[in-house]
């Protein structure tokens, strides 16, 4: 057997990359969410050849500094965190600092930002790290070319530009219900595609999945002090063929959990029958210290200190609330 050896960084980052980087919609997943984690008020993405050829994501957030720009794009180097106690009560998307450094090891990378108080913007790639001037009114713009340029084993599972393209819409979505706070807009291939703004709940729901998903829908809002369910469940006649009408967030992030899903699967069991889905966009927000985020890069896995107690309380919400007679959403009035 050869001799132990340290593996090189770049390495590092791209065995990293292959949890967190899987597709081009995992890239746009990241970069949407280091948006909000930066205040971002207005979040636009424009993508080309689904997000292959390149991802473009420009945001008005507190921007980054020229001294933290080539950190940025370090392995372990995050501005979120920077103890256990900050981890146990994490507030924000992102902290394991490991996306931009996992994303710039398997694509060309270049941040362009500008805080508040800078003169002008600064710029670093993943292969000039040392920040050069450039011209940018505020905010940030991260540009990701050529995704597995360097890794032709991984380019070659990416499906078509519409496959990825659809994976990225479905992110872009999933980002968008949980944040109506935000306006969003996305292009492909120069087409503006969607464009949601800033507004209520309600309103943002049913940009995205539509007035007849409002028509035939609950609304949920369970208040337990320590923890809360809100957001709106379809009745049966609303039921779809697959699942892709489930949203489910956990203090602002989109989670399929195992504990979860068989709450809810259980508050429809009889109502719903055959092998239809319910339809459905909730809001679980509770104490961070009861959840751990931290069980996969990707972040979409969760455990609950108090399993049964959540089950409890989502099964419990949701079936009050699906058999409450009138609590049907009024539609809005035609504009
Ligand atoms: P994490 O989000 O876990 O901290 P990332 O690798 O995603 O790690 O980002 C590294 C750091 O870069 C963040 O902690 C943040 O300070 C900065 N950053 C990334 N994207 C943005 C952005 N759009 N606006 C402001 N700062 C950003
Ligand atoms: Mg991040």
């Amino acid at each position: 057997m050869p001799a132990i050896h340290k593996l090189p960084e770049v390495l590092i980052n791209q065995i990293a990359a292959g949890e967190v980087v899987e597709r081009p919609a995992s890239v746009l997943k990241e970069l949407m969410e280091n948006s909000l984690d930066a205040g971002s008020r207005a979040v636009e993405v424009q993508l080309t050849q689904g997000g292959i050829k390149q991802l473009r994501i420009s945001d008005d957030g507190c921007g980054i500094d020229q001294g933290d720009l080539g950190l940025a794009l370090e392995r372990h180097a995050t501005s979120k965190i920077a103890s256990l106690e900050d981890l146990e009560a994490v507030g924000t998307m992102g902290f394991r600092g490991e996306a931009l450094a996992a994303i710039a090891s398997v694509a060309r990378t270049q941040i362009t930002s500008r805080t508040p108080d800078a003169a002008h913007a600064w710029r670093v790639t993943e292969r000039a790290r040392e920040p050069v001037p450039a011209a940018l009114n505020g905010g940030t713009v991260i540009e990701v070319e050529d995704l597995y340029y360097n890794t032709p084993a991984r380019r070659k599972f990416l499906k078509s530009d519409a496959t990825e393209f659809g994976h990225c819409d479905d992110v872009f979505r999933r980002v968008a219900l949980a944040r109506p706070d935000v306006g969003f807009q996305l292009s492909h291939n120069g087409r503006l595609t969607l464009r949601l703004a800033a507004g209520d709940a309600e309103r943002r729901v049913r940009e995205i999945l539509g007035d007849e998903f409002m028509t035939h829908s609950r609304r949920v809002e369970v208040d337990a002090g320590a923890m809360r369910l809100s957001g709106f469940a379809a009745l049966p006649a609303y039921a779809r063929a697959n699942r892709d009408a489930q949203f489910f967030y956990v203090n602002g992030r989109f989670v399929r959990d195992k504990l979860i899903q068989h709450a809810l699967r259980q508050a429809y069991a009889d109502i719903l029958h055959g092998a239809r889905h319910p339809a459905f966009v909730l809001f679980l927000d509770m104490d961070p210290a009861g959840v751990d985020v931290n069980v996969h890069p990707a972040k979409t896995e969760v455990r609950f200190r108090e399993g049964r107690a959540i089950h409890q309380f989502v099964f419990h919400g949701l079936t009050r609330a699906l058999a409450s007679p009138l609590q049907h959403v009024t539609p809005v009035a035609e504009a």
